[in-house]
């Protein structure tokens, strides 16, 4: 027996998300009927706002409703550390944590000549434009430790270099509590790289 279409189409929506298959989606879409309609409501308005309103700032490219994100309207920040992120996603994160006061630029992917993706795909242009024209004193690069956020980290480094500005990046390494035999040798090696002086 088949779905009734609007059912159908439900699923079909559901299957659009990352990570969701055939089952959950039907499994989703049945969970939808027995939503109150003020819920059914919020989530309908919810994806249309988050769709329409949403844009990107013009100063940094976090996600705003506004021009201009928040963070880069706040005056009590320290607007003389950038923190380069891959993604939106990093920033929330980031703020979340909240020890971090600086301000940050989102290169809205990574370098990865593999798939096609070469610098100017990404959002290196307006930080070089950026750092031209602000007053940075520190630059801390922030990128999902790969093949690709290594590429990225050491291009930006390059058209950086003539700037005389102290770049950094964040360590990775072994999260706390691990067990040291489960740590994949990629990790092992950054956090060798990354090891800091104790005595
Ligand atoms: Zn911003």
């Amino acid at each position: 027996m088949s779905y009734p279409n609007s059912l159908k189409i439900l699923i079909e929506s559901f299957k659009k998300f990352p990570g969701i298959g055939e089952k959950t989606a039907e499994r989703l879409a049945f969970s939808v009927l027995d939503l109150d309609v003020k819920t059914i409501d919020q989530f309908s308005t919810g994806l249309q706002d988050a769709k329409n309103k949403i844009k990107r700032c013009k100063i940094c490219n976090h996600i705003t409703e506004e021009d201009i994100c928040g963070i880069c309207l706040d005056n009590s920040r320290n607007r003389e550390i950038l923190c380069i992120v891959e993604e939106p996603k990093s920033v929330i994160i980031f703020e979340k944590i909240g020890s971090y006061k600086g301000l940050y630029h989102v290169l809205d992917g990574l370098i990865s000549p593999i798939d096609g993706k070469n610098p100017e795909d990404i959002n290196i242009e307006s930080l070089v434009k950026r750092i031209n024209e602000e007053n940075f004193k520190e630059i801390i690069i922030a990128l999902r430790p790969s093949v690709e956020g290594e590429t990225t980290a050491l291009y930006i480094t390059k058209i950086l270099s003539g700037t005389n500005i102290p770049i950094s990046k964040i360590a990775y390494g072994i999260p706390m509590g691990a067990d040291m035999e489960y740590i994949d040798s990629m990790t092992l090696e950054m956090a060798f790289q990354g090891r800091t002086k104790i005595s």
